[in-house]
């Protein structure tokens, strides 16, 4: 299985910047098999920037998009728009399921958008904090790894990554703490297992799921090398270039 290298750029560098930064990039990597570099700017940076990049090195991901195709939906972009543009979309982040306010019910939604405009949808899971402590990942992750994909069917899982994000390990969070392997581990494996109980084991095998949490250039090795996970997904750390570039070299290392 590839693994996957994803920057999620958030509501940072304006148009120009990120055109920049993909430049550099661009001219910094050689091209990599088995190994997919992505990033994923500002829903205004997608055009111009799907125009320079070398999809044989970089591909583009959205942050998001609205569920229906057209209509009267002021202020939406739709994976229907963002077709042929992008190759990935960043469904279900943490910051749109709590700052927005995004329930299972409208991820699903998405998820079966970006499906069906044929962009590849990276749906992000993980519990809070309080549900941690309180003994609740497991039915947390279940439930919105289940809801998530409850509009994907079979034959369309092999079109899906998981991204396992715990909420309070991600570096916005007031105190984000660093995840462990083991327990990146732990989720992971539930993810794998869940995922096989609801669609059998040969749709389920080839699902790549992805760690995202405060990694950086000294923990990346280590979340890369925990069994199961196929790739990292990374915010703060993807808008410095070089140490972009190093997780890049250490995800090809690790993975050789
Ligand atoms: C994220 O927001 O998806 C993320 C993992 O952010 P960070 O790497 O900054 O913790």
């Amino acid at each position: 299985m590839k693994t996957y290298i994803v920057g999620n750029w958030k509501l940072n560098f304006t148009v120009g910047e990120a055109s920049i930064y993909l430049h550099k990039l661009l001219k910094t990597l050689p091209n990599y098999r088995d190994l997919e570099v992505v990033v994923a700017p500002s829903a205004l940076a997608l055009q111009p920037l799907s125009l320079q990049v070398d999809r044989h090195k970089i591909k583009l991901a959205a942050q998001n998009a609205f569920y229906r195709d057209t209509g009267a939906y002021t202020g939406e972009i739709s994976f229907a728009q963002l077709r042929g543009m992008v190759d990935f979309a960043i469904i279900g982040h943490s910051e749109r399921r709590y700052v927005l306010r995004e329930d299972d019910k409208m991820i699903a939604k998405k998820v079966a958008a970006a499906i069906r405009n044929h962009i590849t949808p990276i749906l992000c899971i993980g519990e809070i904090e309080s549900e941690r402590a309180f003994g609740e990942t497991k039915d947390v992750i279940r439930d919105q790894l289940i809801g998530g994909l409850s509009e994907v069917s079979d034959d369309e899982l092999s079109k899906v990554i998981i991204a396992y994000e715990p909420v309070w390990a991600i570096s916005s969070a007031k105190s984000a703490k660093l995840a462990t392997p083991d327990e990146v581990g732990e989720v992971v494996n539930l993810i794998r297992k869940t995922l096989m109980d609801t669609y059998g084991a040969k749709a389920s095998e080839n699902v790549p799921v992805l760690f995202g949490g405060s990694v950086n250039a000294s923990n990346a090795g280590a979340y890369l090398t925990v069994p199961g996970v196929n790739g990292l997904l990374m915010g703060a750390s993807s808008l410095i270039l070089n140490e972009f570039v190093d997780i890049i070299e250490i995800a090809k290392r690790v993975r050789a």
